[in-house]
């Protein structure tokens, strides 16, 4: 068994090595800040745009319509409150899975007077259609669900639910920080205004991110300042971690096939030693999930306690969110999709990624099972 097995790839993912190559030069030799006109900075200036463009062909967007940001929790919170602030419709309508960049987002607008809306969700974790055209009206000004959950990975009919909004003259945002780079995105057929990411989640550096505006969205600047990101969000730009995002973007859209299918194996090879085991276990979410994701309730267990004694093997994993972890309460998406009192608190949450492989689904269930009995 290698040293240790990372299974929480929804908190965080390694750092691809092509892309920490490529961020090198970026800190030593071509360290000229982009927005100088002499030649020194013209390597960092192309790396930009080049930058600007990969990441933009990644999901079908102009590069005109990438806003690089400090990651998922500032693209959400820019896209909620840059395009509430300046509205006349005070109607916010959410799913009530979000991550908390958007639900403490929103409840900081509420403070601010606009009526926020929880949508219904069914115990898959999925918004209906249905659920949003009954509550959407003429005072909505903006829809917000993510692509895919963070907790139990359940990709929602965003496309269907974009529809809905536009229908109804509101615009729509999705937080997809869970499915950049794991998904086949294109906002154009998706029919977003406005979509998240962090590089983190796809291989790429920490504290990096983008939002996609798409042309003709209308957002309050995120900071004043200098003239970056065509005035809306300035400062000098990150450019080494907006080119290892971008190298770790590409590289992950290259691969997502082989990739999904050797996580959809792995999935199968963990539930099958707990099958097999007997263990009592309901597993959270759709059949339209993440790959990767496996996010299971298991009876009369203790959630916690499991990832303290997998925590002594190596093995690393999750409870509830885990941008969430100091809280030992079930989690708001676990309560949300109504998962019966005796299973709830015995929820884990494994998130396999491009580099774990079969052994370690395997020795990762057989740990458990005799960590249960
Ligand atoms: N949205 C979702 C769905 C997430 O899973 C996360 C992180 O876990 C975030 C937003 C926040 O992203 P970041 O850590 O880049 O701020």
């Amino acid at each position: 068994m290698s040293k240790y097995i990372y299974a929480d790839n929804a908190a965080t993912t390694q750092l691809d090595p092509d892309a920490f190559e490529a961020m090198k030069e970026f800190f030593i030799d071509a360290y000229g800040n982009p927005s100088q006109p002499y030649s020194f900075s013209r390597k960092a200036k192309k790396a930009l745009k080049d930058s600007r463009e990969i990441i933009a062909n990644c999901i079908n967007a102009e590069p005109d319509e990438i806003y690089f940001t400090s990651g998922g929790t500032e693209s959400d919170n820019w896209a909620l409150k840059g395009f509430s602030i300046n509205q006349n419709r005070k109607g916010i309508i959410v799913s009530p899975i979000e991550h908390h960049a958007v639900i403490n987002a929103v409840k900081s607008l509420e403070s601010d007077g606009f009526n926020v809306n929880f949508l219904k969700v069914t115990t898959e974790g999925i918004v209906l259609p249905s659920f949003l055209e009954s509550v959407i009206d003429a005072d909505t000004g903006i829809v917000s669900v993510m692509l895919a959950n963070n907790e139990i990975g359940s990709i929602q009919p965003v496309k269907e639910l974009a529809q809905i909004a536009h229908n109804s003259g509101s615009v729509f945002h999705t937080d997809a920080v869970q499915a950049v780079g794991h998904l086949n995105i294109d906002v154009k057929d998706l029919q977003v205004d406005m979509l998240s990411a962090s590089a983190h989640k796809f291989n790429g550096p920490k504290g990096i991110g983008f939002l996609y505006i798409k042309e003709g969205t209308s957002l309050q600047t995120f900071m004043d300042g200098g003239a970056q990101e065509r005035r809306l969000r300035a400062g000098t730009e990150n450019v080494p971690s907006i080119v290892g995002m971008a190298i770790a973007l590409k590289k992950n859209c290259e691969q997502i096939e082989k990739v999904t299918y050797k996580l959809r194996r792995m999935e199968s090879a963990f539930l099958d030693v707990l099958e097999k085991a007997g263990i009592d276990y309901r597993r959270n979410g759709s059949g339209n999930s993440i790959p990767g994701i496996i996010n299971i309730s298991i009876k009369r267990a203790n959630g916690e306690m499991l990832l303290h004694r997998l925590d002594l093997k190596h093995i690393y994993i999750s409870t509830g969110s885990a941008c969430d972890s100091q809280n030992t309460q079930v989690s708001h998406v676990i309560k949300a999709i109504n998962v019966p009192e005796e299973y709830s608190e015995g929820t884990i949450r494994i998130s396999f990624g491009k580099n774990n492989d079969y052994l370690d689904a395997e020795n990762m269930a057989n740990t458990i099972v005799k960590i249960i009995d």
